[in-house]
């Protein structure tokens, strides 16, 4: 099985995501548009499963949550009163020396040490000795990989204590000839109507829970909704991003999955506490391995001003933990901010006390794409045994959940093979195939994640009976092609089991 350290395991995702339609880059045909990237016939199916999921688990399963869809094209004053027109920037800064353009919170340290005056970089936990520095000193010294940094001694003298950071450094080439930062608004603007001014400019959302914020007074109007409720909120949002990469993990265009749960702020760290939970325990639902889940609490530094506590959900990507998403107590800064920007009243009337209260909210901001990746990251495995590549996604995402071979391409194998995939296909999604040997059809769908494959053979035309073979054990049980949908759905439900 391919470790998750593996170096070159995303490309190879990549390119199964491609070869078997899952994702595709943007506008390829004309040399790809970067970071923006199109779901094929299999990643559609995927994604909206991986969305009916959180949907089921945030919406419809709970009496207290209820759905909304906001236009991605609001008000500018919306993105007055949020902050994202004054504080929705990135500190950009250009390397001088190679051209790299990247975040300042990218940027690496640069060492050196008042001893010896060794000078060095470290990326990915890793020394990156100075060039210029690793010339003048003998070659043995510097010989060999980089090796892990071990603390504030020096890595050539080993003087105690002896390195100081003197500034930032190009994570690229490890230059320190750095442009000062400049800030970069990450929102897309454009013109709303025929005119082109500036009192026509409207951004497109760098999330969507803005459109909860300003629909909260519509929602409680009419769900008649009593404190502690959610709403809940799919769509696209769009960042200008200064960079991007990993694959779908950071792009220009995504998909959010957010929930803005209203509650009476003295009870707000308890609901910050229970969503927490409740959203990790999705993620191993969903069927991401837990060791590869972990919590990560925001330092007092790292929060925004207005938040009371933030915790990310990260997962062990190929290249390091990163955010999933993000559950924060964000006290009633949001709809304080509307009430003030807008002047109307956003409040809840408390029947008890006889007195209107602004709720605080507890946020959980989840993305759809980095959520996809996960998926696939984790359900990747190379069965050397067997010499395939297999997904081994959770029935009940997988884009096809069954498919459906006769054997061979005679004795009316074919026939009765498409009667039962047309049965089939009308309680979920299946699919047929008869091209090829068995072995490569059975393959393409292990890499495809379909979880079962039935096959019509030659004793399915003495007793009614057809294989039903196992993705991940690649067991097979003998069944009655009257029983086929009920078994394959308790077997989606509940796995294979035995
Ligand atoms: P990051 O620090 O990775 O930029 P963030 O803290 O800015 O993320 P939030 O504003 O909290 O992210 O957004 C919530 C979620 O939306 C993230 O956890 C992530 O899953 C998703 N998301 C944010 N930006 C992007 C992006 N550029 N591409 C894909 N998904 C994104």
């Amino acid at each position: 099985m391919a470790g998750s350290n593996d170096k070159s395991l995303m490309e190879r995702i990549v390119s199964l995501c491609k070869r078997r339609g899952f994702v595709f880059q943007s506008s390829e045909i004309y040399g790809g548009l970067s970071s923006c990237w199109d779901y094929g016939p299999l990643g559609v199916e995927l994604k909206k499963n991986i969305k009916d999921f959180w949907w089921h688990s945030v919406v419809v399963s709970r009496e207290d949550v209820v759905g909304m869809d906001a236009a991605i094209i609001m008000h500018p004053k919306v993105w007055e009163a949020s902050g994202h027109v004054k504080h929705f920037h990135d500190p950009l800064i250009d390397c001088k020396n190679c051209k790299a353009r990247f975040r300042e919170g990218e940027a690496v340290f640069y060492f050196k040490c008042s001893v010896c005056g060794y000078s060095f970089t470290i990326r990915d936990k890793r020394i990156i000795p100075d060039r210029e520095f690793a010339d003048k000193i003998a070659e043995e010294d510097l010989r060999g990989e980089p090796y892990h940094y071990k603390g504030t001694n020096c890595p050539l003298c080993g003087a105690k204590k002896a390195i100081k950071v003197e500034k930032l450094a190009c994570p690229e080439c490890g230059s320190v000839n750095l442009s000062s930062p400049r800030q970069f608004n990450l929102m897309f603007k454009t013109h709303f109507g025929p005119t082109m001014d500036s009192a026509s400019i409207v951004y497109l959302r760098p999330e969507t829970a803005q459109g909860i914020f300003v629909n909260f007074d519509n929602v409680l109007t009419t769900s008649r909704a009593k404190l502690p409720f959610g709403i809940a909120q799919i769509g696209k949002a769009f960042r200008n991003e200064i960079t991007t990469g990993n694959f779908i993990f950071r792009s220009r265009e995504f998909e959010q999955m957010e929930l803005e749960y209203f509650v009476k702020p003295e009870e707000a760290e308890k609901w910050y506490e229970y969503w927490i939970n409740e959203r990790l325990e999705w993620y191993k639902k969903l069927g991401i391995r837990p060791e590869n889940l972990r919590l990560r609490e925001h330092e007092e530094d790292e929060l925004a001003h207005y938040a009371r506590a933030c915790t990310d959900i990260e997962y062990k990507f190929s290249f390091g933990w990163a955010e999933l998403e993000g559950i924060a107590d964000r006290q009633t800064y949001d709809l304080d901010q509307h009430i003030k920007a807008s002047g109307k009243m956003l409040a809840y009337y408390e029947t008890e006390t006889k007195k209107h209260i602004v709720p605080a909210v507890v946020e959980s901001s989840a993305g759809v794409d980095r959520t996809f990746l996960t998926v696939i990251l984790d359900a990747y495995w190379e069965d050397e045994e067997h010499d395939r590549v297999v997904l081994r996604l959770n029935p009940k995402i997988a884009p096809i959940k069954v498919a459906v071979f006769p054997l061979v391409n005679r004795d009316g194998m074919p026939d009765v093979a498409r009667k039962i995939y047309e049965e089939i296909k009308t309680h979920m999604s299946a699919f047929y195939d008869q091209s090829g040997s068995i072995g490569r059809r059975y393959r393409r769908q292990d890499e495809a994640g379909t979880p079962f494959a039935i096959t019509v053979d030659s004793q399915t035309l003495e007793d009614r009976t057809v294989t039903i073979r196992d993705r991940d054990s690649l067991r097979q049980i003998r069944v009655n092609i009257d029983n086929v949908v009920e078994v394959l759905k308790e077997k989606i439900e509940k796995g294979w089991g035995e």
